[in-house]
């Protein structure tokens, strides 16, 4: 049986029971993975001393293997920190604005990827399929072939692909498209993603989309596909029923259960429009009297990536906005922007959702947008909330029944805001219905089974 390798910056650990960290990816991959007794590539998460050489600690839990590689300060400076973080999370996202590109943290990134292969080829059996995960990985392929890796290598990535413009502003963009021609199979969220990579390719005169979900670049014949990741809906749902029910969870949510909430869940990244909505949920209550004192905005923002400059500024920011909006509207017995920078666990978020009137999910670019999903799939089937959506999330090409918006525009997005909030019961069921039902096929399951079949059918013809 040919094994299954994943290979992620990070990896996620399974708790002392042998159990994969909550998270639909998580449990997703760790199913397959169980079922090709695969093993999980990665960092530990540990830093070690610049003089102690690399090495691979490998551990055994619920019938997987798990390769782990401690990094030096140094490395994550400049391959997570630095250039995955400060150029390519940036670009990839649309913000030329706060790329910023130093020559040495280039470096970093590809030693750090030389460094993942070299650690990475010694495991490897003839009839391993690797798939590796996302934007910090991109020339992981390039360097397992230089190394006489000749197994099938899949390459997802989470986040979206921008528009060739975009993309030409890293200085070395031509060796990250070079790199993705290494694998047999590339895949996106979205078609629009897909369509921004085939034009890199074709403005480059370096390679272009050809039939039948093939690439041809670099002199090399790749599948590519969309594969729209999800999440684990069954999981999700009985989540939320689980919450509606639990009376400790219920007797929490008290206090501002007797209001409309909107309700916003963030990792603290500048992607999400976290700025523009609390903006945007000002004007709405401006714009309608009769909702102060009755509605609040619940935003829910888990700190991240603090050793980034400009994650730290925003923390400040965000935090500054919704004081001067709950300073000039709140009243002693209301306030209007409920912001929470912690994490909160997935039982608690999803009796949240469920609670809440309007989930409004506004990044200003997003690769799919997991909450999105996860706010349709906790809503009570026969009182369902409204959800708000950004265009400019991947999710917004499959969820119909949301109500799209521009999250650049904030009179747009108060305008939806209270259309959401005024929407008739009927309306709400047949929007969430379609989206539900999209959900319900489309899972977590699903695209990492449509990925790994599309990966397995590459063998016989990419070669
Ligand atoms: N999340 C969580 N606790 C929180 C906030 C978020 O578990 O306090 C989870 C959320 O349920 C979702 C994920 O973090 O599964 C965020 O995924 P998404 O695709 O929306 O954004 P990303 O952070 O990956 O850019």
């Amino acid at each position: 049986m040919a094994r299954l390798i994943v290979v992620s910056n990070r990896v996620p650990l399974p708790d002392e029971h042998g159990s994969p960290p909550p998270g639909g990816m998580a449990i997703a991959l760790n199913a397959a993975l169980k079922k090709k007794d695969g093993l999980w590539m990665g960092w530990s998460g540990e830093v070690k001393g610049e003089e102690e050489p690399p090495a691979l600690i490998t551990r055994e839990a619920g019938g997987i293997t798990y390769a782990l590689t401690d990094l030096a300060q140094k490395d994550l400076d400049e391959y997570y920190n630095g250039f995955a973080n400060r150029v390519l999370w940036p670009i990839f996202h649309c913000r030329v604005d706060l790329a910023e590109y130093a020559r040495q943290e280039m470096s970093g990134y590809y030693r750090v990827n030389r460094l993942f292969a070299d650690l990475l080829m010694p495991l490897l059996q003839e009839d391993d399929v690797i798939w590796v995960h996302d934007y910090h990985l991109i020339p992981l392929a390039e360097e397992l072939r230089r190394r006489g890796c000749r197994n099938r290598i899949g390459f997802f990535l989470h986040i979206p692909w921008p528009p060739a413009d975009i993309l030409f502003t890293v200085p070395i963009y031509d060796t990250l498209l070079r790199g993705l021609s290494s694998y047999d199979l590339v895949g996106f969220h979205t078609g629009y993603d897909l369509s921004n990579f085939a034009e890199c390719l074709r403005r480059e005169g370096c390679g272009d989309l050809v039939e039948g979900g093939f690439c041809r670049a670099y002199g090399r014949l790749f599948r590519c596909g969309v594969f729209p990741i999800s999440i684990d809906t069954a999981e999700f749902e009985s989540l939320a029923d689980q919450a509606a029910r639990d009376e400790a969870l219920q007797e929490n949510y008290r206090r501002i259960a007797g209001y409309d909430v909107v309700i916003g869940v963030d990792r603290l990244d500048y992607s999400k429009g976290i700025d523009q909505r609390i903006v945007a949920f000002r004007r709405f209550l401006q714009a309608n009297d009769h909702r102060i004192g009755k509605t609040l905005l619940l935003q829910i923002t888990p700190k991240s990536r603090s050793e980034v400059p400009e994650y730290l500024a925003m923390q400040k920011d965000v935090a500054e906005l919704a004081g001067r909006v709950n300073g000039d509207l709140g009243t002693i017995d209301w306030v209007p922007v409920h912001y929470i920078n912690q994490s909160l666990g997935r039982p608690e978020l999803a009796g949240l959702y469920r609670m809440a009137r309007v989930g409004l999910v506004t990044p200003l670019r997003d690769g799919m947008n997991l909450v999105a999903k996860e706010y349709v799939a906790a809503q009570n089937p026969h009182d369902p909330g409204v959800l708000v959506l950004s265009r400019f999330a991947g999710a917004a090409r499959e969820l119909e029944g949301a109500v799209l918006v521009n999250p650049y525009d904030p009179e747009s997005m108060a305008h939806a805001i209270e259309r959401a909030l005024v929407m008739p019961q009927d309306a709400r069921i047949e929007r969430w219905r379609a989206m539900m039902a999209r959900l319900r096929e489309h899972d977590v399951y699903r695209w990492c089974d449509d990925f790994l079949s599309c990966l397995h059918q590459a063998q016989n013809t990419a070669r």
